[in-house]
């Protein structure tokens, strides 16, 4: 904020399938856990991982000696899962350019565990959401009792473990003071023998066959055009992935999706540019074909563009894709993996005749803000969310899959991530204006 920048190094294995984050301070006056850095990097590269050390998240808070940033800001309550105002937590989630760049690295790196030093209360936290037996495991290596802090709102390590399912990012309180040198070596050597009982939980990337649809200046000006008439947001690029819609292509071939989607022409439904697309496609075979850049929008799904991935089901019908099991776990092994990296929660993966229903459906465009298709309804969506749930590797992640199973229950209740929902919720439209669009891929 004030110019000071965060640095972050990463030592150890870069192919290494475990991912490691270790964090000295986010409270500026609770410096203790940058001996505890010192001693990582010291001691070199580990085997069989990668780990990334970031001495602070909040440079200007240590130059100032204060627990908030430049802003007054409690970094720690400035996350977005269960944000609450009036705990110097900030505007809004993610306000503070720290918290912004602690996402963006959790995000690139994807840490299956996380470690956040914190001061003066001499325990190891049970926090919500990681493995236990890993913290457990933590505070004996250091002698610290694993005990629950309990819930305080937008902090850093629930939001991972929320958003990362699988994964575990736990606080340790070192004690008031200074750490000696022999306490942090103990607690740099626990560091990296708790994270070797870790487990993984990368979703491997299925193979993806690139066929690529022109994509040029043009389709980009058109598309920024696009985002700007519907969004009010001046970009083509889609930066910040939230939602995966699938889709029915109602055709029999991939060849035929390609054909649809790669000239730019002006869609026959709604008769706009560019022209519409998805980003992916997957064929009855279960060969996945990526058509767009995933740094690119497309048009797939009215109110949903600015944020959304698109993945085209080759078939006439849902039922169909659910009776082809390589195409059924060719897609949902994509998803797994665009989850993954993404940090797209159960509950966002949605159909697209859900998308009026989604908590982060915008519209501008008046005589569209109740435009949807019949394609994926809810009672496919949400069998494929079940075995999407289930189809998960890990133990810990099924746990959290459950988690995130519990809420399909209610998916339109789920509007309470308050950093990007906007409008209201429309979940009550009558069936028939529902089923009013047969017509596939056109009009998105
Ligand atoms: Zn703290
Ligand atoms: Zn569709």
């Amino acid at each position: 904020m004030q110019g000071r920048p965060i640095q972050v190094r990463s030592s150890g294995d870069p192919d290494a399938a475990l991912r490691v984050l270790v964090v000295g301070s986010i409270h500026g006056n609770e410096t203790a856990g940058h001996a505890v850095i010192r001693r990582l990097r010291a001691l070199g590269p580990p085997h069989g991982m990668r780990i990334w050390t970031l001495r602070t998240v909040n440079p200007d808070g240590i130059a100032a000696g204060r627990r908030e940033n430049a802003h007054g800001v409690d970094l720690n309550r400035n996350f977005p899962h269960r944000w609450r105002p009036g705990y110097h937590s900030g505007a809004r989630p993610l306000s503070e350019p720290e918290s912004r760049a602690v996402r963006r690295l959790v995000r690139q790196v994807r840490p299956d565990v996380t470690l956040w030093y914190h001061q003066p209360l001499r325990q190891v936290d049970l926090s919500a959401g990681a493995d236990p037996a890993l913290v457990r495991a933590y505070a004996r290596r250091v002698g610290l009792p694993a005990q629950r802090i309990g819930f305080l709102p937008g902090i850093a390590t629930r939001w991972q473990n929320t958003y990362f399912p699988g994964t575990s990012a736990f606080v340790v309180e070192l004690a008031p003071g200074r750490l000696s040198h022999a306490a942090a070596e103990r607690h740099a050597r626990a560091v990296l023998a708790v994270a070797r009982t870790a487990r993984t939980t990368a979703a491997a990337a299925p193979p993806i066959h690139q066929w690529r649809i022109p994509f040029g200046a043009e389709r980009k000006g058109d598309m920024r055009r696009y985002a700007q008439r519907h969004y009010g947001i001046d970009d083509f690029r889609l930066t910040n992935p939230r939602v995966i819609v699938l889709h029915l292509s109602v055709t029999d071939t991939a060849q035929a999706v390609y054909n649809t989607f790669a000239p730019n022409r002006p869609d026959p439904e709604l008769h706009e540019l560019p022209g519409v697309c998805s980003h992916y496609v997957i064929a009855k075979n279960g060969q996945i074909f990526q058509l767009v850049s995933l740094r690119l929008m497309c048009r797939h799904t009215v109110g949903l563009n600015y944020t959304a991935v698109g993945i085209e089901h080759v078939g006439r019908s849902e039922a169909g894709v659910f009776a082809r099991p390589r195409q059924l776990r060719a897609s949902l092994r994509l998803v797994a993996w665009l989850r993954d990296r993404y940090g797209v929660r159960v509950r966002n993966v949605i159909g697209h005749n859900e998308s009026l229903g989604s908590p982060y459906h915008r519209e501008r465009v008046k005589r569209l803000q109740h435009q949807t298709h019949a394609d994926f309804p809810r009672r496919y969506a949400s069998r494929y969310r079940r075995l999407l749930g289930s189809a998960t590797p890990a133990a810990g992640r099924a746990r959290a899959a459950g988690r995130n199973n519990s809420s399909i229950a209610a998916p339109f209740n789920a509007c309470k991530e308050p950093h990007d929902s906007h409008g209201e919720i429309d979940n009550r439209l009558p069936e028939g204006r529902l089923k009013r669009v047969r017509v596939r891929l056109v009009g998105r």
